[in-house]
């Protein structure tokens, strides 16, 4: 526990210290004031929930808000991400009151970051909230800088300033799976390993073989992961045994954007991998840190809007510090 407290609190740091994609500008990555949300059916009971522009922008390899969903029991109802600010959060419940009269009784959290877990302070009194334990570990240590660190990116008055963090109910450990009994239907809330933030969560309703993976998936291509605290080697090897449990015929619910399948998690991990291969050929050559980012440029990738932030800046020197990382046995 140790360790991992040590290794969260200086993944923080690193977040803050990092020039973020609008460190400059004032325009937020997207507008938490102007995104509307809508619900999907994918199967009785089960449903997507994602901006109405997610579609668009994916397409075009831009930056679309949190997408979430929820899945109705007989017991009541399980929502998955709680939104940025009061009002996505309403908009949240709002579309579950249009298709039942059930309670909310469960909130995952796929993630510590405020677009998934900020709105848990506007949960109707006594749902749970589900986190995993370093999630819940890291709010509790470091809601401040990751406030700060929100503000910068997605703008003043957008209902950050007035978040309290609010603790989780039910923590989801390294390595574990908390299956929630609906009722008629049993949901898995899965770790399967270090994905983005080393507290990141998968819900798994197998029953209708629809996943929620948060931020460790963005969206479909072009779009790529962002490696805000380091990991490629974790995280490409968590994607792939995510791509090994997944049905061929799964369908997933990324973190910002419309329903994919399992075979476009294959982009994510053919990123990672060709990082990986080009990071540790030029580590071979002798090549530094600077000069591998001016080496391994991957055009092919380009398509990304968030492409010279997330690639350069924090792909690959995540990429390098791993593969120069003295080998623990
Ligand atoms: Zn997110």
């Amino acid at each position: 526990m140790k360790t991992t407290f040590t290794k969260i609190a200086l993944s923080a740091s690193i977040a803050v210290a990092l020039v973020s994609p609008n460190a400059q500008a004032q325009e937020p990555i997207w507008d938490g004031n102007t995104v509307v949300l809508q619900s999907e059916k994918l199967n009785d009971n089960v449903f997507a929930v994602y901006p109405t522009n997610a579609a668009e922008l994916g397409k075009k390899g831009g930056a679309a808000a949190t997408s979430g969903g929820f899945i109705v029991g007989d017991k009541g109802v399980l929502m998955i991400e709680t939104m940025l600010n009061q009002r996505l959060n309403k908009q949240a419940q709002d579309l579950i009151a249009a298709q039942t009269k059930k309670p909310i009784i469960y909130a995952v959290n796929t993630s510590a970051h405020g677009d998934h877990s900020y709105g848990n302070m506007y949960l109707p009194k006594g749902v749970k909230i589900i986190q995993h334990a370093n999630t819940s570990a890291y709010i509790g240590a470091h809601f401040k800088a990751d406030t700060d660190f929100m503000l910068q990116n997605f703008g003043k008055g957008r209902g950050i300033e007035q978040i309290k963090p609010t603790p989780a109910d039910i923590l989801v450990g390294t390595n574990s799976t908390v299956t929630i009994d609906l009722g008629n239907k049993k949901v898995d809330i899965m770790d399967f390993g270090f994905a983005q933030t080393g507290g990141d969560l998968m819900v798994w309703d197998a029953a209708d073989k629809v996943m929620w993976t948060g931020n460790a998936i963005i969206t479909n291509k072009p779009a790529l992961p962002w490696l805000l605290d380091g990991h490629l080697i974790e995280t490409l090897e968590t994607f792939k045994k995510i791509y090994a449990f997944l049905p061929a015929d799964a369908r997933i619910v990324p973190g910002h954007g419309v329903v994919m399948g399992r075979e476009d998690i294959k982009w994510h991990i053919d990123y990672l991998t060709t990082i990986k291969t080009q990071v540790a050929d030029a580590i071979a050559q002798g090549l530094t840190l600077e000069q591998t980012v001016e080496k391994v440029k991957m055009p092919e990738y380009r398509g990304y809007v968030l492409f010279d932030w997330v690639h350069p800046k924090l792909n690959v020197p995540a990429a390098y510090k791993d593969l120069t990382k003295p080998a623990v046995k």
